[in-house]
């Protein structure tokens, strides 16, 4: 075995079917006594239990979370935040909502707590993406992951089903590029691989049967050691990609990383023949050939594989090849543009990656 280091993140986390109802001892277990309630406009009502679970002891809900974290509704959230004289945050719902939470907690050094609601994994790393004027930046600090994490597996079951197949192929992409990252380890290769089995085999029933209850404990076990793996190691090529798609392209978040994915993973497959092996080996259906299994994997969960399908127009193939590799980063196969050029090609065209 080559010599490593493991960095342990200090996070506390409450898993499993019912556990929002220990939000209020968690609550006062931190001495708080004001937390200022985060979501979306679309799950305010999940907010507005979170204060009736709270007794109304709150500073207030705040529920205008958008994705990117643009720094407009920060401003306005921390003037909020100060003007009801909030202790903490609790933010509940999606990776637009902790990231919301992180930007507040980073600049007052308020304790965030944390309730995820999608499998994009946030809650579990320390990295912050904010948009000011429409252009994104990605910063890491310790001090940005949240102090203690609630996995209610409840919250998933109003996951529709479209959202929690791309949602979980994200996560999925976090543990395959962690896999093959240049500091990855031992330990993150276990939870990489026991993160994509679970959420591999629970996916397609959770498409089928949105209700399936075993299977959204399943799906949520794995999407968070997948965010574990995305906090613990650098990420290359998939997310690079995606975020150039997104930053610069408004590409919507899940569903480009659906679509990259197996077109990143046949790019860098030439040069992690024993990834390739491991990652068969947690994909069901794959005979041995890990694209396959994938290939296989996004055709049961019946998502949709063309950036076409969002918009995406082919004379922006070019440009979008064009950034991705203007700012150098390691990755197991050298990052060349006319063969990144091809893959996005491939990629708004919908084919299969091969
Ligand atoms: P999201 O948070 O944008 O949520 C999408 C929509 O689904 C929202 O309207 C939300 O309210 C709704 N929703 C969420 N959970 C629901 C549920 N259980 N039932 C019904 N509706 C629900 O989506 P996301 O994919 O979780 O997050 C994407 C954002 O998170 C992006 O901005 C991305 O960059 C960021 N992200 C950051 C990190 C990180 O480590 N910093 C990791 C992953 C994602």
């Amino acid at each position: 075995m080559d010599a490593f280091e493991y960095n342990a993140a200090p996070g506390r986390v409450i898993f499993g079917s019912g556990t929002l109802s220990k939000l209020a001892s968690e609550v006062s277990r931190l001495n708080l006594s004001a937390p200022l309630l985060l979501s979306t406009p679309q799950q305010v009502s999940e907010a507005s239990k979170l204060e009736k679970l709270l007794d109304g002891k709150v500073a207030g809900i705040f529920a205008e979370a958008t994705m990117h974290t643009p720094s407009g509704i920060t401003a306005k959230a921390l003037d909020y935040a100060k003007s009801t004289k909030a202790d903490s945050v609790i933010s509940i719902g999606g990776g637009s909502t902790i990231g919301l939470g992180k930007a507040i907690s980073i600049r007052t050094g308020l304790p965030h707590i944390c309730i995820p609601t999608t499998y994009a994994g946030s809650e579990m790393t320390p990295i912050l993406g904010e948009t000011q004027d429409g252009k994104k930046t990605t910063r890491s600090d310790p001090k940005i992951l949240p102090g203690t994490v609630i996995y209610d597996v409840d919250l998933t079951m109003t996951l529709p089903s479209s959202m929690s197949a791309t949602s979980g192929v994200n996560a999925i992409a976090h543990s395959v590029e962690a896999l093959y990252a240049k500091n990855t380890n031992p330990i993150i290769n276990l939870l990489a691989l026991e993160g994509i089995k679970s959420l591999a085999s629970s996916l397609p029933t959770i498409v089928s049967t949105p209700s399936d209850v075993a299977a959204r404990h399943s799906a949520l076990y794995g999407a968070w050691l997948c965010g574990t793996c995305l906090g613990a190691v650098g990420m290359s090529l998939h997310h690079k990609l995606c975020h150039t798609l997104g930053g610069s392209f408004n590409m919507p978040h899940a569903e480009t990383h659906t679509i990259i994915l197996p077109h990143a993973l046949a790019y860098n497959a030439p040069n992690i023949p024993e990834v390739m092996k491991k990652l068969a080996d947690v994909l069901p259906g794959s005979d041995g050939d890990a694209i396959k299994g994938l290939n296989l994997l996004l055709a049961r969960l019946k998502v949709k594989r063309g950036l076409k399908d969002f918009g995406f127009k082919e004379e922006d193939v070019d440009k979008a090849a064009e950034i991705a590799v203007s700012n150098p980063y390691w990755n197991p196969r050298p990052v060349e543009k006319g063969p990144i050029t091809e893959l996005l090609r491939r990629a708004w065209a919908g084919e299969e990656a091969r």
